[in-house]
């Protein structure tokens, strides 16, 4: 994959509160990426500084390797999708959509533009190595404006050649008929490929269509926004901003609102949406499920800084620290001690484990995942205790077991009485070691 933004050494402070201390980070192409912390973490000032709504007090934010933080946010490849989607209340789902297409045709727009293209232009017209480039250039641009003008300005002037074709025929020749027919035939093909405005909004229309098929919207074209569920809503703020074909999508909570049966159903279909879009997403939420669900890569972040970076996958089984362990999912964090490489000793007790590569005897912290901890009879594993609570949480049941050391939470699908004297087992795989922080 190819990388597309990067962040070096980003900093950010308002006034004397530091939110972001040093950000290094690489993006992809047709990445699902998603900034994952608490609130006050700084997941929005750094989706803020990628879009361009925030300057960053240092560092540098690189796009295809260049540095992007002078190009002002309406024109970075970039579009956001904000939590409290602003539809046009006064539109339908079709023109919502459209808006955006719309406004590109209109004078004012043409004329920005044209002034884009000539900002543009004029740099590179500056850089240029000598006059016959800065000719070339010049040209270019020239043939570009007219073109924003009058789209059909290519087509016409192929009609103007094949005209002054006919206007050069021997009149007298044989065969002067047929050609002139021949060349009036070629004329009436051009004709056809012309943007007439009917022509245009047919052009507007498959490409809405496509995008609100794209949001799984199709039929909800002529409905009014309100008469719309949040959920929907939301797609079709979604497919307002993927109709300007951004290189990425910035999302910052846009699923917050939503109730938590939509709000599932929305995450897989984001997920399928960035796919069939075949662009980047950058994602914010403070919800490690909505994470894990949607995201090929998840940066942990706490307090302006990242923690750690990786796949769903990876940040669930191996977490780098006790923050990432808590804050992804529920774990029973354990201090011990790092007897040597593949052994580990905690509450007394050395076991078989898969880590090495750390000092002999150094403390270090223990994940042990409710999920991989099996309550087995009394007595055959070291570890043995009291079932002290028992909650149903709709596929397991959550089981709090009380040893002299500490309390298990164990996920499992056998029921244990409260007051039942178990052991807990778990295999060497399960033991997740960490370097302490
Ligand atoms: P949340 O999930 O609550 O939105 P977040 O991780 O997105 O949190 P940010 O919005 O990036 O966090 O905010 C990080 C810190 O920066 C917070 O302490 C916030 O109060 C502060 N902050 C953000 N914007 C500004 C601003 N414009 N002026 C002053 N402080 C700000």
């Amino acid at each position: 994959m190819k990388k597309l933004i990067e962040l070096r050494n980003v900093t950010k402070a308002f006034g004397e509160n530091v939110v972001l201390k040093g950000i290094n980070l690489e993006i992809y192409e047709n990445e699902f990426v998603t900034l994952l912390g608490p609130s006050g973490c700084g997941k929005t000032t750094t989706l803020r500084i990628i879009g361009g709504f925030v300057d960053p007090s240092s560092g540098e934010v690189l796009l295809n390797e260049k540095n992007i933080l002078d190009i002002p946010a309406h024109k970075r490849p970039t579009n956001t999708v904000f939590q409290r989607y602003a539809l046009f209340p006064h539109l339908d789902v079709f023109e919502n959509v459209a808006f955006g297409l719309r406004m590109h045709s209109n004078k004012v727009n043409i004329q920005m533009q044209i002034n884009k293209l000539k900002e543009d232009y004029q740099l590179k017209i500056e850089h240029a190595q000598d006059s016959k480039t800065k000719k070339l250039l010049k040209d270019e641009l020239n043939n570009e404006i007219e073109l924003i003008k009058d789209p059909n300005i290519h087509l016409k002037l192929k009609i103007k050649t094949i005209k002054e074709k006919i206007q050069a025929l021997d009149k007298t020749s044989a065969d002067y008929k047929t050609l002139k027919e021949n060349y009036q035939k070629e004329i009436k093909t051009i004709k056809a490929d012309f943007e007439t405005p009917k022509v245009r909004e047919q052009r507007l229309t498959d490409k809405v269509m496509k995008y609100l098929a794209m949001v799984n919207l199709q039929g909800y074209e002529r409905r009014s926004v309100h008469k719309l569920s949040g959920g929907q809503q939301q797609r079709v703020a979604i497919a307002r901003a993927l109709i300007n074909e951004p290189k990425v999508l910035l999302l910052d909570e846009p699923l917050a609102a939503l109730d938590l049966k939509l709000r599932q159903e929305m995450q897989y279909e984001l997920k399928e949406i960035q796919r069939n879009a075949g662009i980047t997403f950058i994602f914010v939420t403070h919800d490690q499920e909505e994470a894990l669900t949607m995201s090929d890569k998840i940066v942990v972040m706490n307090d302006g800084e990242i923690q750690q970076v990786g796949k769903p996958e990876d940040i669930y089984n191996e977490p780098i620290n006790t923050f990432v362990a808590k804050f992804i999912g529920e774990s029973n964090i354990i201090e011990g001690i790092m007897i040597d490489d593949y052994i580990v000793e905690f509450d007394g007790v050395k076991y078989p484990c898969v880590d090495y590569g750390f000092k002999r005897n150094q403390d270090v912290d223990i994940v042990l995942r409710p999920e991989d901890l099996d309550i087995v009879p009394l007595g055959t594993s070291p570890i043995s205790g009291v079932v002290d609570s028992v909650a149903f949480k709709g596929v397991h049941y959550e089981i709090d077991v009380k040893t002299k050391d500490r309390i298990y939470t164990i996920h499992t699908t056998d029921y244990q009485p409260e007051g039942k004297e178990v052991s807990v087992s778990f295999e060497k795989e399960d033991i997740h070691v960490m370097e302490k922080w």
